[in-house]
């Protein structure tokens, strides 16, 4: 519609000129037709004087009229008058002015005092201004000759021409846009015109301008107070004055007719311009309006929203339309996936067991699902906002921190921390971080599933305590609390391992308890066994103290394994548990040697090789225990087979 109106204002301003110019050009065509017209009227006319005074001096050069045979002239002038029907009358005067006969009979009038008679005398045709005729009371013209018998002056031949002749002349050359007529020298009207009758005087701006000799250069008011443009030549040897005057009205009214048939061609152009345009738009624009309102739906949400194209002619529109409902419905069953999908993931958080948060990149709470109030005690208001380390206990905000670093690297991390519940207390969360980018905002969030296991952690602070437990169960007597057999079999084999390869020297004290089948049978097997309690925790405590470790081998035999000790050290130590045992006096009568509890002690020390076994090791320090007890016990016996006393460790 804008086009449209763009368009005719367009072309409405573009026109301008060339109306401005085709005004102009009017105006020049109007004075070029004018010009020829009045050019022709001026040949003819002037052509008519001519020939008229030419017929009537035809008449004077005839012998009869020079010899003035009155008779025959009579005829003759008959005969012009019969011949040439515009002479009015054809007249003969003498040379006293008395106008002797003519065309139509003899008649006297004196016209010695006409002008044309005066002309005459001088021997002057002569073609007269308009005269009202005497008899007739009609306008006339008369044309006159001298009749001359070589100079003498005989009279004068004159023919009276009704101005009919003339007006018919004018007549022909006139058309509709205007008028051509004649007026004299005074103004007085010679033809008839429009604006006035023959006799009336003219004094239009045309007239003046004829006086002064001036050409007409634009339009002017005519007597009829019509705005004319003209023109005018003179006739008559310049006594008459053919005025030629177009109306302006009529000059431009082609130009107008021109105007109008444009206009009308415009409009029926605008029209049909508009009606094809409403056509090309029904066909275009309302299928085009119709998929934005499909999108503008669309875009409010109406996701089941569908162009109806069953009625659209074009084929593209149709394909159009149909590929706009393909992809809204691919769109409508994608948001109703994702609603699903949400729904979903919102069930799932709702009815978790499991705490599930959502934290962006600096670490702050954006969401936490109705189950962190009943684990944590905190509403959802409480931990939204806030900084993910201000519920983490202090010792595990350094895991944090580095699961937080790894997280960035790779996508995905599981975490076991203590985390703070409202009223202060800690439980522990194990939790598996996953670091998602949003699609819109293409944000770094990270969904955090926790859960608590505070429960399985207590039971595993159980479990280690058990398994210690049983460890300890399966690696000590039960009697005396010190390390068993077994473990010494593996210290032993460990130790000599790390001696062999390091070149260090090993020492095996072994010790039992004199008479000691004697004391149960004393005091008792209990009694025994307490016995050995004591024994034990004194020794234990007393090795403990160098690092070394008490094995009870068997019964009431003992053994203390000293890696890294000089022989002289290990015999020190044997000797100081000797004593320890001793100073314990634990009463004991039935001893054969003492009266109080006391015990034998075997030493041997080597460098253990690959050569060398364990076994025989063993054999030598059980072999040394023989002896002291056979040197009479409470006593130590050792054997050093060590070749240089390098690894010299003083306990
Ligand atoms: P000696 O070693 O001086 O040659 O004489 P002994 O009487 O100690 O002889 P032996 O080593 O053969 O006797 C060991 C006794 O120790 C036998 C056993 O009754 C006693 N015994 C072994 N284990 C235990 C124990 O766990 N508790 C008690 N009360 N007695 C034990
Ligand atoms: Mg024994
Ligand atoms: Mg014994």
């Amino acid at each position: 519609m804008y086009f449209v109106l763009f368009f005719t204002i367009m072309l409405l301003f573009t026109s301008i000129p060339i109306l401005l110019f085709g005004k102009q050009q009017r105006i020049n065509d109007a004075q070029n037709e004018l010009d020829k017209m009045m050019n022709l009227q001026q040949l003819f006319i002037n052509h008519w004087f001519e020939d008229n005074l030419m017929n009537v001096q035809a008449l004077t050069h005839l012998p009869a009229v020079i010899n003035q045979d009155l008779e025959r002239m009579e005829t003759i002038f008959y005969e012009f008058e019969e011949n040439y029907p515009k002479f009015d009358s054809i007249v003969f005067a003498n040379e006293d002015g008395v106008a002797i006969l003519s065309g139509s009979g003899s008649q006297k009038i004196d016209i010695s005092e006409r002008e044309y008679f005066q002309q005459a005398k001088k021997g002057m045709p002569y073609v007269s201004d308009l005269l009202i005729g005497k008899q007739s009371k009609e306008p006339l013209v008369f044309v006159s000759s001298p009749i001359l018998d070589g100079d003498d002056f005989k009279g004068v031949v004159f023919g009276s021409i009704h101005l009919d002749t003339i007006i018919q002349i004018m007549v022909q050359f006139q058309d509709n846009t205007g008028e051509t007529y004649i007026i004299d020298d005074d103004g007085m009207l010679i033809t008839p015109s429009t604006q006035g009758k023959i006799g009336d005087h003219i004094d239009t701006a045309i007239f003046q301008n004829v006086s002064r000799q001036e050409k007409m250069n634009s339009f002017y008011q005519n007597a009829n107070k019509e705005d004319v443009i003209g023109d005018y030549r003179s006739v008559n040897n310049g006594k008459w004055f053919i005025i030629g005057e177009k109306k302006e009205s009529e000059i431009y009214r082609p130009f107008y007719q021109l105007i109008l048939i444009f206009l009308v061609d415009f409009l029926i152009l605008v029209t049909l311009g508009y009606f094809m345009i409403s056509l090309f738009s029904n066909r275009i624009e309302k299928p085009v309006h119709q998929v934005l309102q499909a999108t503008r739906a669309i875009g409010r949400g109406q996701w089941g929203y569908r162009l109806d194209s069953s009625h659209v002619n074009i084929d593209e529109f149709k394909e159009l339309g149909n590929n706009f409902n393909e992809m809204a419905g691919l769109i409508e069953e994608y948001i109703f996936t994702i609603a699903k999908n949400e729904e979903r993931f919102r069930l799932i958080a709702e009815h978790s067991s499991d705490v599930i948060t959502v934290l962006n990149a600096s670490g702050l709470f954006t969401y936490i699902s109705p189950a962190g109030k009943d684990i944590l005690g905190f509403a959802s208001n409480e931990v939204i906002g806030q900084h993910v380390f201000h519920f983490i206990h202090e010792e595990d905000i350094e895991t944090i921190q580095e699961c937080y670093q790894q997280l960035f690297i790779g996508k995905f991390y599981v975490i076991t921390y203590r985390v703070k519940r409202s009223d202060g207390t800690y439980i522990w969360f194990e939790s598996s971080l996953r670091r998602l980018k949003t699609k819109q905002t293409n944000e770094d969030k990270i969904y955090v599933i926790s859960r608590n296991i505070t429960e399985r952690k207590m039971m595993e602070e159980k479990l280690k305590e058990a398994n210690i437990f049983l460890q300890d169960l399966s690696a000590k007597d039960g009697l005396t609390q010190v390390w068993n057999r077994r473990s010494f079999n593996e210290e032993l084999t460990e130790r000599w391992f790390i001696a062999t390869t390091q070149h260090q020297t090993l020492s095996l004290i072994m010790f039992d308890v004199d008479f000691f089948k004697q004391f149960n049978d004393t005091y008792g097997h209990i009694a025994g066994d307490h016995c050995l309690q004591k024994v034990a925790k004194t020794v234990h405590e007393l090795v403990s103290a160098f690092g070394f470790k008490l094995f009870r081998y068997g019964g009431e035999e003992f053994t203390i394994l000293l890696h890294k000790a000089s022989a002289n050290a290990a015999a020190e130590l044997a000797e100081q548990v000797r004593q320890a045992v001793e100073h314990l006096q634990i009463p004991h009568e039935a001893s054969h040697t003492h009266e109080v509890v006391t015990i034998s002690c075997g030493l041997y020390t080597c460098l253990p090789t690959d050569e060398k076994t364990l076994e025989q090791f063993i054999q030598q320090a059980d072999h040394m225990l023989y002896e002291a007890k056979e040197a009479g016990r409470n006593c130590v016996r050792s054997k050093n087979d060590t070749s240089a006393d390098k690894n010299d460790c003083t306990p």
